[in-house]
């Protein structure tokens, strides 16, 4: 099957019964120069294993099968399962019918050098592909990025305002929690944008690409958790001095002796300095 078009994804919708589903953020693309696009980005290159999250009715699954890549497609609506199956048939596609959310992914994907070794032909390294649905994206790359190391490269689409903060480093206007995170594993860069016009039914908001590569190992020599501890309560109380909202986990003066001035407020904070007050 071609890339699917415009009509071809209202034809597939008509003929299955289905409805797009605001609450799942179904946004279906419909626009084969997108998807190109979309692929060429993500690098994937023959015989690379892809997480898909949300294919949909396949669009982006097709294009990735074009490239060579063996995808696992994991999608929630078990009523586009059957369109799904229609679209991707005799390609190298496996589709999991499960919330991202809560796919236990090392069963999945195996561990790096357990059981699930590629099979003949497949490389070893994973990534991840997808127009992610707006209301789980940023859940799912947070919570994904810590904990799933076989996943060492993503391309993920996401509304513009989420792909920037992805992107701010620490200390950067725009910077969160999420750019934290992103900058602790790896580093995340916007590169790209696509308008609403590409999608069926057209979303309200902008889209920008995403990519992000993960470290094998993490930027600074600090405890994941206990740096997220600082990170969270920094930026619940993101207005303050880090020597009041940090006042649970660090005295003023413990701030000092990491070399920080305990006045910075959190937003004003490179990873380095996350680090250092982890490891006071
Ligand atoms: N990839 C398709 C495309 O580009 O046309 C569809 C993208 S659409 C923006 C998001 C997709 O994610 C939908 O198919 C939706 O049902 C699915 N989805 C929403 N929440 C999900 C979840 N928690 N786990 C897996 N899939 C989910």
């Amino acid at each position: 099957m071609s890339l699917l078009t415009r009509t071809a994804v209202r034809e597939l919708m008509d003929r299955h019964g289905l409805s797009p589903s605001r609450a799942l953020g179904q946004n279906f693309l419909c626009d084969p120069g997108t998807i190109d696009k979309i692929v060429r980005l993500s690098g994937v290159r023959p015989g690379d294993r892809v997480v898909e999250i949300g294919p949909g009715l396949g669009s982006l699954t097709l294009g990735l099968t074009d490239a060579g890549a063996s995808v696992l497609a994991v999608e929630i609506d078990r009523y586009l399962i059957p369109a799904l199956e229609e679209v991707v048939v005799g390609r190298d596609v496996r589709i999991l019918h499960a919330d991202a959310m809560a796919v236990d992914w090392q069963a999945e994907l195996g561990g790096i050098s357990e059981a699930r070794q590629p099979e003949a032909g497949q490389s070893d390294r994973w990534s991840v592909v997808a127009n992610l649905p707006y209301n789980v994206g940023t859940p799912l790359i947070l919570e994904m990025l810590p904990s799933v190391p076989q996943l060492e490269r993503y391309l993920v689409m996401v509304q513009a305002e989420v792909g920037e903060r992805l992107a701010a480093e620490p200390g950067e206007k725009g910077c969160g929690i999420p750019s934290v995170i992103t900058s602790f594993w790896g580093s995340a860069t916007v590169v790209g944008s696509v308008s609403s016009q590409v999608f069926f039914p057209k979303p309200k908001v902008e889209s920008v690409l995403v990519k992000l590569e993960r470290r094998r190992e993490p930027m600074v020599d600090a405890s994941f958790d206990r740096l997220m501890a600082l990170v969270r309560a920094g930026f619940g109380q993101r207005r303050k001095m880090i020597r009041r909202s940090l006042a649970a986990f660090l005295t003023s003066d413990q701030i000092e002796s990491a070399g920080i001035d305990p006045t910075k407020r959190a937003e004003a904070l490179d990873l380095v300095e996350w680090g250092k007050l982890a490891n006071v």
